[in-house]
């Protein structure tokens, strides 16, 4: 029986959460899989209840479990408290325990809110991308790092070391492949090649790859630079983007510019043990408990995980079908509100969400 932990965490992560939920449970019953759930704390609500941000049993928990399903974490309640000991440690302690070294995060354009968009309708109309980016290792990690005083009279000194083995370039290109088979068959890889070395072995190993073991995926290589101004002229052209860590983090923000709103994005962390699903947003302190945040990235997030994790493609892309109706007639939280639109808040968007599911479900029976 596959095993989900729920992790609420802190602010609107427990309304949200709450929402996607609901509707897993009802795929759940319209597939008849027997998800197994258990719930546990992290973030600022651990902190009240444990003294510390993860605890050890929560980081077995997610260990043992298929998927881990997270809401939110942090708030201002905690933002004094020292740096080890804050929220986001137990979310950065959560990935480590998980060895998540992928970081996979979609950028939709839905047509109903095409003219939410900073650029034109015409050039983020179809916009679908899966940016994945490497997440454990890179400059952010790379050895050796530092400062130091210089003897030479030019002051300090400050460097950090960009590296990858053939390894990492492998298991994270290997995800990128894998996720473009379920997808249109397309991979981009963003690297700087013609200045880096540790970019020469990125490239060279993912050709590599993609030749033995993905000759059905296209893959096309583009420079950082280059990649950053194409996904502004012609985003529509890309499925999956393949990127290191540096790279990936920049252009994943940019990715998710083209669609308009933090509300609607959702993420996945997949690692060797384990996989996170999350929106992308945060805990939101300004609109907790006002029962007006957006669900949809967390019900999106939910949506991966059925089709990363359970493998159920046809149930994931009912729940982004779903979504996509609701969208289509008119309904709108705050955050993607426009006028002449319904606004709707957090549990009624849940349930016009559910309630076009169950419809769909009925006519296809
Ligand atoms: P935030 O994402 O929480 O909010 C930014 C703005 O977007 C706010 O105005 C908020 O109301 C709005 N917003 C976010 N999600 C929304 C939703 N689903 N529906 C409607 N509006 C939404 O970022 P922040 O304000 O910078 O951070 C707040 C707290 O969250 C901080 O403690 C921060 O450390 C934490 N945080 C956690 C995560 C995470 O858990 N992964 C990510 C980012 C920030």
């Amino acid at each position: 029986m596959p095993k989900i932990l729920v992790i609420p965490g802190d602010g609107i992560g427990t309304e949200v959460t709450e929402v996607s939920l609901s509707v897993l449970k009802t795929i759940n019953e319209k597939n008849q899989v027997e998800f197994t759930f258990d719930t546990a704390l992290l973030g600022g609500c651990c902190i009240d209840a444990h003294g510390i941000p993860v605890t050890e049993e929560t980081l077995e928990n997610a260990r043992q479990s298929d998927a881990v399903l997270l809401g939110a974490v942090g708030g201002p309640k905690w933002e004094n408290i020292e740096h080890h000991l804050k929220p986001e440690r137990g979310l950065l302690e959560l990935r480590k325990c998980l060895d998540a070294f992928a970081n996979l995060r979609p950028a939709v354009v839905y047509s109903a809110l095409a003219d939410a968009s900073t650029l034109k309708k015409e050039i983020v109309q179809g916009v679908d991308i899966m940016v994945v980016r490497e997440l454990t290792g890179g400059i952010y990690f790379g050895h050796p790092r530092g400062t130091e005083q210089t003897d030479n009279g030019e002051g300090k000194r400050a460097f950090n070391t960009l590296t990858y083995s053939t390894s990492e370039i492998k298991r994270v290109a290997r995800t990128a492949f894998e996720i473009a088979r379920k997808r249109r068959n397309k991979v981009t890889s963003i690297d700087k090649s013609n200045v880096l070395e540790s970019m020469v072995l990125w490239r060279d190993t993912v050709t590599e790859l993609g030749k033995c073991e993905f000759p059905d995926v296209t893959l096309e290589h583009l420079y950082v630079d280059n990649a950053a101004m194409q996904l502004i002229r012609r985003p529509a052209d890309f499925d999956v983007i393949l990127a290191g860590n540096m790279f990936g983090d920049i252009i994943s923000d940019e990715a998710a510019q083209l669609t308009g709103s933090l509300g609607m994005l959702p993420s996945a962390s997949v690692g060797e043990k384990g996989a996170i699903y999350e929106p992308v947003h945060g805990s939101a302190p300004d609109i907790v408990g006002k029962g007006v945040a957006n669900p949809i990235a967390s019900i999106l997030s939910m949506a991966m995980m059925l089709r990363y994790s359970f493998d159920m493609e046809t149930a994931a892309s009912s729940i982004e079908k779903a979504v996509e109706a609701v969208l289509n007639k008119s309904y709108r939280t705050s955050d993607i509100y426009e006028e002449g639109k319904t606004r709707v808040g957090t549990e009624e968007m849940g349930s016009l969400i559910l309630n076009e599911l169950r419809e769909t479900s009925a006519a296809a029976e």
